[in-house]
């Protein structure tokens, strides 16, 4: 098993590191604050084709694959989680959703602005009623001729308060339960749709989180994304790979409390010495850093697998990914506070925020528990 990156590969992550450290790091503090989109720094991740990792550049985007797009969550994650999570959620839950599901011409029309980043996308999966058991969902599509009308509506929506393009899952036949689910490309100038709340949250405050709702919405039948009844196939096709990269992006958490608290530890005073001199210290430092370094390995371990079309197997070792690394983050986060002390948990150091976002790793995604039962499903079913 080889996990070497390429000089490309290599080069990228600098390149991303350098724009991190320098453009979106001096930001992370403010859109955190005032729970704002990073606009200027999603131009930003537009101007240096960031937006498109795994299109294809007939459409417009890099033809890079799920290693690159782990890269690069992973370094915006180390300063801001939540410019990470609202790229993510454009160019892995939306654009990557279109670049493996839709046909030719709906790659045309959608593909080239969400790459150049004059629209911004995001994915529509969870509801009031329906979270972990995302198949029980209501929204309501039926078919009125050479359209489809929606009603209903979706929460918790990343990117929802400013998002153009939507893929969405509605019940097109709802007596047949998980085989009745189509999924759709929404605009938001298509007639019925309308924002719903903005959520005021723990953490991930920089990225958006909103309601959609579906007034009967009508969505024109050629944006069917995938056939209808089997969206399905379309939404569990991509839970693997968001939970890889949200594998990339808490690891990126934990590297970055951890850098705080070793910097810290060195350089803060008490008793005479660096507390990091404290083998009390030390343990916590040797075990972050072992945590890390094991979450990087199933995190590219995974994009490695991901990358291959290894799509069977990645089912067992995404879940591993998504719910060991997103246990570090926060493990990793609480003891970089306590590392920092008092300062720890003032917002004129970032290790207060990366253990607020880091709890939402847990939780989005598919939670822990959904994890465990996931992993708990592939080895009792193993031959
Ligand atoms: C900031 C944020 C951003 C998000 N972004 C998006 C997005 O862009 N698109 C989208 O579609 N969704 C998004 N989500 C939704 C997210 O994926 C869900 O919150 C998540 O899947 C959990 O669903 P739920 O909140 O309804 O919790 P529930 O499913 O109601 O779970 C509540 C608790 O019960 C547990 N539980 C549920 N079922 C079982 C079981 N069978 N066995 C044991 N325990 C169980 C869960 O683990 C959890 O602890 C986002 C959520 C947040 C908070």
């Amino acid at each position: 098993m080889h996990l070497e990156f390429t000089e490309e590969q290599k080069m990228l992550r600098e390149s991303v590191k350098t724009f991190a450290e320098k453009e979106v790091a001096p930001l992370a503090y403010e859109i955190d604050r005032e729970e704002r989109f990073p606009s200027e720094s999603f131009k930003r991740l537009a101007e240096m084709g960031l937006l498109g990792v795994t299109v294809p550049a007939e459409y417009g985007g890099a033809g890079a694959g799920y290693t690159e797009m782990c890269i690069i969550g992973e370094e915006l994650g180390v300063v801001c989680c939540s410019t990470s999570a609202t790229w993510g959620a454009h160019a892995d839950l939306c654009v990557d959703n279109i670049r493996r599901n839709a046909n030719h011409a709906q790659k045309k029309k959608y593909l080239p602005p969400l790459c150049e980043g004059s629209r911004i996308g995001g994915l529509a999966m969870t509801e009031p009623s329906s979270g972990s058991d995302v198949l029980s969902m209501k929204l309501r599509a039926e078919r009125r001729g050479d359209s489809f009308r929606l009603n209903g509506s979706k929460i918790f929506i990343s990117n929802g308060p400013v998002g153009d393009i939507f893929v969405i899952y509605a019940k097109t036949a709802p007596e047949k339960g998980a085989h009745g689910v189509s999924a759709f490309i929404v605009e938001k100038e298509f007639p019925g749709f309308s924002r719903g709340k903005k959520f005021e949250k723990m953490g991930w405050r920089g990225s958006p989180t909103g309601e959609l709702v579906f007034a009967d919405c009508l969505v024109p039948a050629e944006n069917l994304l995938g056939e209808e009844n089997k969206g399905a196939d379309v939404l569990m096709s991509g839970l693997n790979t968001e939970r890889i990269l949200l594998g990339a992006l808490s690891l990126g958490i934990s590297r970055g409390a951890f850098e705080c608290a070793l910097k810290y530890a060195k350089e803060r005073i008490q008793f005479g010495k660096p507390i990091a001199a404290f083998q009390l210290i030390q343990s916590k430092l040797a075990d972050m850093s072992m945590e890390i370094e094991l979450s990087r390995l199933i995190t590219y371990r995974g994009a490695a697998m991901a990358d291959r079309g290894l799509t069977r197997e990645l089912n067992l070792i995404a879940a591993y990914a998504k719910l060991f690394t997103s246990e570090v983050a926060m493990r990793v986060t609480t003891e970089a506070v306590q590392i920092l002390g008092g300062y720890g948990y003032m917002k004129e150091f970032p290790v207060e925020r990366m253990m607020r976002d880091a709890k939402l790793q847990t939780i989005g995604g598919g939670t822990s528990e959904i994890q465990r039962l996931i992993i708990a499903r592939e080895i009792l079913s193993a031959k």
